[in-house]
């Protein structure tokens, strides 16, 4: 894949980059080792006064951060913008509370002193992908380099200039040089970078591809590795739910970045009492959806980020209607304008075993089950190899248990969306990946635990 920014609006070509030579890579590995040494020392309240510099600068510079976001994937400016105020939300909830995070925790023993003590691993590489290019990086970014640790970020190949802003911005805040930076290149260097000594422990958000690769190479060389991968969230509706809250939110869930979220919610599984009335109101919401320009602060979607996206989608739904699922609307990419751009669609009647029941559909693709009941609706959610996130709606406590119990996932929201929040793990079971980000168990996955005894 070319490391270019692509107008996904236009399909136009903005920029082209040239990948790092082998030599170039050798040096920031090497800059980042250096950097290490000295960076380790920096107290947590130095790096904390730093990482609110972060905060503020992505603040400051919302606006122009998020056009960027905007020109090189497609995303809602709108959008964009909240993404940049969540990133600057993460720089201070890691500023805050990482020395509470990485503190020594004593543990009562026969010794005379015994504790568990956090220390920095050294350089962490992160194999990042598109779909949130600020968000993704500052997750990794703020608690990785609150516990010292310095970061190399391989961005995706589509948004270039998203991963050089977000190297300057940390060096800009203060941070030394060499802590954070991004290598433009293809994916083809990762396993490379990973056999490299230099580099201690690796985390990739993406596809289960990208990361099966990843974790092979990391396994070979018998370092960690966190991996955030796919999803096919369910999004349940009970008949005692508030059925205009869960439509309304369906919309969202399943629209937001269009569609193109790890956690967006994709397979609605709705029980026959009130599946009807669901299906109608979702469909008539669908249709008045605008599409287009995603600078425009009426559009409600904007262009998928690639051509491959956008044909890989397309094959889905075709093999799904091939394979007799129905098409309630949408279904056709919109061939009337240039760039990448699909209609809100809803599948429905979905053979079991399909690619409709069992694959993530990353873009504006609504798939609709009916379910006679509770148990076949936990079945049916339980029935993909994913185990991102799973909403559900109800509003009976004994039905909200059991969803709550049952259900396979990193994470349940009952009577809300899907959300990541710094103050809560994020990540999955299954092959969704593993390991958490976020929260304090995000800051605790890159660092090592050391066990101290004193007599
Ligand atoms: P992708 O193709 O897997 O790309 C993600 C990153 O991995 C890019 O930097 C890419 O580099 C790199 N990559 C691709 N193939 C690789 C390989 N064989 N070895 C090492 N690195 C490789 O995924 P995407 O299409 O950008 O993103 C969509 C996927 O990410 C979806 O499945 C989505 O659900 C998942 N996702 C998960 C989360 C989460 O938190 N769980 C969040 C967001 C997205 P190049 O761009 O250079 O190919």
């Amino acid at each position: 894949m070319p490391i270019a920014t692509i107008n996904p609006a236009t399909g136009e070509t903005l920029k082209t980059f040239e990948p790092l030579a082998d030599a170039e890579i050798l040096d920031k590995l090497e800059r980042a080792e250096q950097a290490f040494e000295q960076y380790r020392k920096t107290s947590i309240k130095q790096r904390a006064q730093w990482l609110y510099t972060t905060a503020e600068i992505l603040e400051q510079e919302k606006e122009q951060f998020g056009k960027l976001m905007t020109l090189e994937m497609g995303k809602l400016f709108k959008g964009a913008i909240a993404e940049v105020e969540k990133c600057a939300s993460v720089c201070r909830y890691y500023a805050e509370h990482a020395a509470e995070f990485l503190a020594d925790v004593p543990v009562s023993t026969d010794a005379s002193h015994s504790f568990i003590r956090y220390q920095p691993m050294g350089s962490i590489l992160a194999v990042m992908p598109w779909n949130f290019p600020f968000w993704q990086v500052f997750r990794f970014a703020a608690p990785a380099l609150m516990a010292g640790n310095v970061g190399l970020l391989k961005h995706a190949s589509n948004v270039p200039q998203c991963a050089l802003a977000i190297e300057e911005i940390i060096h800009r805040s203060g941070f030394p040089c060499g802590v954070f930076q991004t290598l433009l290149v293809g994916s083809d260097k990762v396993a490379a970078l990973i056999a490299d000594e230099r580099v201690k422990a690796a985390t990739l958000t993406g596809s289960e591809l990208a990361g099966a690769s990843l974790a092979s190479s990391a396994g070979k060389q018998i370092k960690k590795t966190v991996l955030e991968l796919g999803g096919s969230d369910p999004f349940i509706v009970m008949p005692s739910a508030d059925l205009d809250a869960a439509v309304a939110t369906a919309v969202t869930a399943r629209m937001l970045n269009s569609g193109q979220s790890c956690i967006a919610a994709k397979r609605f599984i709705v029980v026959d009492a009130i599946a009807q009335k669901f299906e109608k109101q979702l469909v008539e919401r669908f249709e008045v959806l605008s599409v287009g320009d995603p600078m425009n602060p009426d559009t409600d979607l904007g262009p998928l980020a690639t051509p491959n996206i956008l044909k890989d989608l397309d094959c889905q739904v075709k093999e799904s209607v091939n394979s007799g699922a129905r098409l309630l609307t949408g279904g056709q990419p919109l061939s009337d304008r240039a760039g990448n751009f699909y209609p809100p669609t809803i599948l429905t009647d979905i053979p079991p075993g399909s690619p409709a029941e069992q694959e993530e559909f990353f873009g504006p693709v609504a798939l609709l089950f009916r379910v006679p009941d509770i148990d076949a609706a936990i079945k049916l959610a339980n029935a993909t190899p994913f185990g991102l996130g799973a909403s559900a709606w109800t509003t009976d406590a004994l039905e909200r248990d059991r969803l709550i119990s049952e259900l396979e996932a990193g994470a349940v929201f009952i009577n809300s969306m899907v959300k990541s929040d710094p103050r809560l793990p994020f990540g999955g079971i299954k092959r969704s990946g593993y390991g958490r980000e976020l929260s304090s168990q995000g800051i605790q996955e890159f660092v090592n635990v050391k066990t101290v005894w004193v007599k």
